[in-house]
């Protein structure tokens, strides 16, 4: 335990002795700063605290702060939900665990695989001996960048550009240490937390979980508030994924967190955003498949008024339109066969 100290006090010298003081401060921190604190908050009544995201895309404005996170106090360790989406993010997101508590982080469970989500895993990796847990076809996120729903090397270059310095040469995609199939159960301090497979739906790897006694449900992305979510990509299925909103509804959560934006305490209310864009979209786009229209006919002639000011339409409802257009013609096609 010296050696630590006796670091931290040469470091704490140099920073006083050092003219850029900012510059030698910023050393501390393994990753580059934030200047946007996280935002906080805690399930009321319950030792689970969770973060916010922006809403929208990632971006510098909102220097990757795009996706919800959370983590489960017990008398036996910490449990985290999604790790944000760069190593700093992730960092500051430890910080804040530190806090609050001084206890083990025993696991990390990500929800699915997808930038916004896992580029902090990183910073636990690193700093922690934290477990990563994840719904075993996370692992075709990096094995396949063909099939994967989300190219992970083209999203990553994508990312060192559009989020430097957060995401930089150094970022590097995590996997898992544990995996499940279908349900996982953990059991820690006075806890049972139940980890649901409930893909492909937004990607192949969905899962939610479950915090008992405390019936809070953190969702992923299987639900999303108050923006357009993102499914373009070729392991979305629609229907899976209205399946697995019936899902939540089952479960009937007292607390639901979702992927992206505001927390509820109804699961009716909480799914209704999602459930009403994706019916919307299907049905729009099944009238088009039913009369052989083409896509970008049916895109100009569709009524999107309804979801137009929405944050995320522009980058994300033509691509989620057309990859429901194929979706319904492929069902389609299958169902023609004799
Ligand atoms: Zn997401």
């Amino acid at each position: 335990m010296r050696e630590p100290r006796v670091t931290r006090l040469v470091i704490t010298a140099l920073i006083a002795a050092c003219p850029f003081v900012t510059a030698a401060a910023q050393t501390l921190s393994p990753y580059a700063p934030l200047t946007i604190p996280l935002n906080i908050e805690q399930v009321p009544g319950n030792s689970i605290w969770y973060s916010t995201g922006n809403p929208g895309i990632p971006g510098k404005e909102n220097e990757g702060n795009t996706s919800n996170a959370g983590f489960v106090v017990t008398s036996d360790g910490v449990v985290v939900f999604d790790a944000l989406g760069t190593p700093s993010l992730g960092w500051a997101l430890l910080e804040q665990i530190r806090k609050i508590t001084d206890k083990n982080i025993r696991y990390v469970v990500a929800s699915h695989y997808h930038a916004d989500h896992i580029y902090g895993l990183q910073a636990f990796r690193d700093h922690t001996s934290a477990i990563i847990v994840a719904q075993e076809r996370s692992g075709e996120y990096k094995d396949n960048e063909h099939t994967a729903d989300e190219r992970a090397n083209q999203r990553l270059d994508q990312r060192r550009t559009a989020l430097f310095p957060w995401v930089d040469g150094n970022t590097r995609v995590v996997p898992p240490d544990i995996t499940f199939k279908e349900r996982m159960t953990i059991t820690i301090g006075e806890r049972r937390l139940t980890l649901l497979y409930a893909g492909p739906a937004h990607s192949s790897s969905d899962m939610m979980m479950m915090v008992e006694p405390d019936g809070v449900l953190f969702a992923g992305d299987i639900v999303q508030n108050g923006r357009i979510p993102f499914m373009n990509s070729d392991d979305v299925s629609t229907m899976q994924w209205l399946q697995a909103l019936d899902e939540v509804a089952r479960l009937d959560p007292k607390y639901i967190i979702p992927g992206h934006g505001r927390t509820s305490t109804r699961a009716s209310q909480a799914i209704a955003f999602t459930r009403d864009y994706i019916q919307y979209v299907r049905n729009t786009m099944a009238t088009a498949v039913q009369n052989w229209t083409d896509f970008d006919v049916a895109y100009e002639q569709a009524d999107w008024s309804k979801y137009r000011e929405m944050p995320a339409f522009a980058s994300n409802n033509r691509g989620n339109a057309y990859r429901i257009y194929l979706e319904l013609e492929r069902s389609r096609f299958k169902a023609d066969k004799p």
